[in-house]
């Protein structure tokens, strides 16, 4: 049996979700591909499997599994949104040749160095989102 298979199981029940062959599908797409997806990409990747998944369903699904936690809504650059599997505290380096997106995190605590009027500013959430060239397309151009 596909141990990446019983693994998404495992996570749906965890979260006490009732497991459909739907988010069974989405979950194990994300899985596969390592996150970052937007809806476009896992409709287009249950297709050969769920011809009648409709992009709503895929598009309400995934809402859902980040309601419970199971996932995370990013939202980098101007894109769609992604949702993404790694559900810590991290940030993005996103190559803007490709559009490759890397995980990295900081030490905590940062050092935020807010300008005085927002002094006492009460910071809940931060995401950063690096951009630069990610090494494969550095080896590709020469560079
Ligand atoms: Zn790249
Ligand atoms: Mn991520």
């Amino acid at each position: 049996m596909d141990p990446g298979k019983l693994n998404v199981v495992a996570m749906l029940k965890q979260a006490g979700l009732r497991v459909t062959p739907q988010r069974e599908a989405i979950l194990q797409y994300l899985v596969d591909t390592g996150g970052h997806a937007t809806v476009e990409e896992i409709y287009q990747g249950v297709q050969p499997c769920f011809p009648h998944m409709s992009v709503s369903t895929v598009y309400n699904t995934v809402k859902h599994l980040a309601q419970v936690g199971l996932i995370k809504e990013i939202h980098v650059g101007d894109g769609p949104s992604r949702f993404d599997m790694n559900v810590r505290p991290h940030h993005h380096l996103i190559c803007r040749k490709c559009g490759i997106l890397f995980d990295f995190y900081i030490d905590e605590p940062p050092r935020f160095h807010l300008p005085p009027e927002a002094q006492g500013f009460q910071i809940e959430d931060y995401h950063v989102e690096v951009q630069g060239i990610c090494p494969a397309c550095r080896a590709a151009s020469g560079e």
